[in-house]
């Protein structure tokens, strides 16, 4: 895919008087309503999402997390909220919220088209549902999203020149171990046990005619959080979901370590310290339930429906890795 290489962010505040930019916000708008819709319904509760915490997601990908003064105390901005799912899942269920992130990319992102500074993902946990479940759940929630906008946005879609093709789930889904041999078969083989490289990620989406799922990525490749399948040593209980033409990752989820000790060892395993997970380690201690989830980023879903050729297209004001911007 063309990747635009981002020009005039520094007036990024002019982006939003264009007609384009009008259309693309206004689509925006009613994903969030579709994505609203469809987890109301299944009786999700959405909640207000943590912004600084003492530690924040270690599993993301080579980029840096933000640091601020907390008086005194070095906290983290929210890389992910995946640490403070699983105790709000143990008690309410199913839960939900729209989480605003910041990850300090490497530079090389600027021109991946798929990576912003600042992004929000919605965050997903359900309580006793292992990762079958929810990859169900992801399905449901991208079909249900992508028919409410074409309902609501034709006029919108149209004039962006986007074609939404509203695809029904069940969606394909492949191990990680079937996504290699594919990329191998089309003249990519990549090393087992390391993340799919952009590029390689790109080709992949665009070898498949629509969103599917590659699931079981082997454990050196994710964080602690990822359950370990006890039949399985060393493959995870994990997914990711990729658009179709190209344009990459959705969504990733997981099944989730929940017991203390487990927690502590795939720490250990991959080289993060126990100690700098205090509250983490004290609530896995006191308890909590089993449960699986998932992130989905809401400027890909939308750079996805409106057709963009890159992510910060995709969102007022955004940051891109090294780039100066308001
Ligand atoms: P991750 O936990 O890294 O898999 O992130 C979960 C989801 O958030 C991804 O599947 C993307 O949809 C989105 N996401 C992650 N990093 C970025 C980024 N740098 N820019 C935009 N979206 C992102
Ligand atoms: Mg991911």
């Amino acid at each position: 895919m063309e990747v635009l290489v981002p020009a005039g962010l520094e007036k990024s505040y002019l982006f939003v008087r264009t007609q384009r930019m009008k259309n693309v916000l206004k689509v925006q708008a009613e994903i969030f309503k579709g994505i609203r819709d469809y987890l109301d319904s299944e009786g999700f509760t959405e909640l207000l999402p943590p912004i600084i915490g003492p530690v924040t997601d270690p599993g993301i990908r080579g980029a840096k997390q933000a640091k601020i003064d907390f008086y005194g105390m070095e906290y983290k901005v929210m890389s992910s909220a995946i640490l403070y799912k699983q105790m709000m899942a143990t008690a309410l269920g199913k839960v939900y919220f729209f989480s605003p992130n910041v990850r300090l990319e490497p530079l090389e992102t600027a021109y991946t088209g798929r990576h912003l500074v600042e992004f929000v993902q919605v965050d997903i946990e359900e309580a006793y549902v292992d990762y079958r479940g929810a990859m169900r759940t992801a399905e449901e929630l991208v079909a249900h999203t992508l028919g409410y906008v074409k309902d609501n946005c034709s006029r919108q879609l149209e004039e962006l020149g986007r074609e939404l093709k509203v695809y029904k789930p069940p969606y394909p889904k492949m191990t990680y171990a079937e996504a290699l041999d594919m990329l191998a078969k089309n003249g990519h083989p990549i090393k087992y046990g390391t993340e799919i490289p952009w590029e390689e990620e790109e080709l992949i989406s665009r070898l498949m005619p629509e969103p599917f799922f590659i699931m079981d990525y082997p454990k050196c490749s994710r964080g602690f959080y990822d359950m370990e399948d006890p039949d399985r040593p060393g493959i995870l209980k994990d997914f990711d979901m990729l658009y179709p033409e190209g344009y990459g990752e959705a969504l990733s989820g997981a099944e989730r370590e929940y017991t203390y000790e487990k927690v502590v060892e795939r720490m250990r395993e991959s080289g993060e310290d126990p100690a700098k997970y205090g509250w983490y380690l004290e609530m896995l201690r006191e308890g909590i339930s089993p449960s699986s989830g998932f992130g989905i980023g809401v400027e890909r879903l939308t750079r996805f429906v409106c057709g963009l050729k890159a992510v910060w297209e995709a969102r007022p004001y955004p940051k891109v890795a090294g780039m100066y911007s308001p």
